[in-house]
């Protein structure tokens, strides 16, 4: 059997997707390292002031969400809505990660594209980072990459 989609479907389909686009609450994505932890209360003022008004604060970052972070988020009163690593997204899907006096390290493309992977498929509208590495993997999606300065 196969689906008959007819046109006035498609055409309310296509409008509830735009619809949604125009309501499109604001998504961004917080680096923890040199970002969240160089820059607390600016930060702390940036992510409540949009977590209030709705809109998403994705916490993009290297590490896994563990008692340090979690406790460094909170000292720091980070309001954000989702948590990323690219840790734990490594070992979700499978890449071999070694660590070396706690460091981890992996195969360095999976690595360093993971944020930008990440924005592109939530959608991030704006992504504060501190490092010219992810930043140059974000120059063919939609997110707009802060380069945030902290020397
Ligand atoms: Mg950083």
């Amino acid at each position: 059997m196969v689906k008959v989609t007819f046109l006035p479907e498609i055409l309310k389909a296509r409008a509830n997707k735009r619809n949604t686009a125009m309501n499109n609450i604001l998504k961004i994505g917080l680096d923890i390292h040199g970002v969240i932890d160089t820059f607390p209360n600016r930060f702390k003022l940036l992510s409540s002031a949009l977590v209030k008004d709705g809109a998403e604060v994705h916490i993009v970052t290297g590490v896994k969400r563990d008692d340090r972070i979690e406790k460094l988020l909170q000292d720091a009163n980070i309001h954000f809505t989702h948590y990323f690593s690219i840790v734990e997204h490594l070992e979700a899907t499978h890449v071999t990660i070694e660590w070396q006096d706690g460091q981890p390290f992996a195969d360095e493309k999976k690595w360093n594209s993971a944020k930008r992977d990440y924005c592109k498929a939530q959608s991030i509208d704006l992504m504060f980072d501190d490092s010219a590495i992810y930043r140059d993997t974000f120059h063919d999606i939609d997110t707009t990459f802060l380069h945030v300065i902290n020397r």
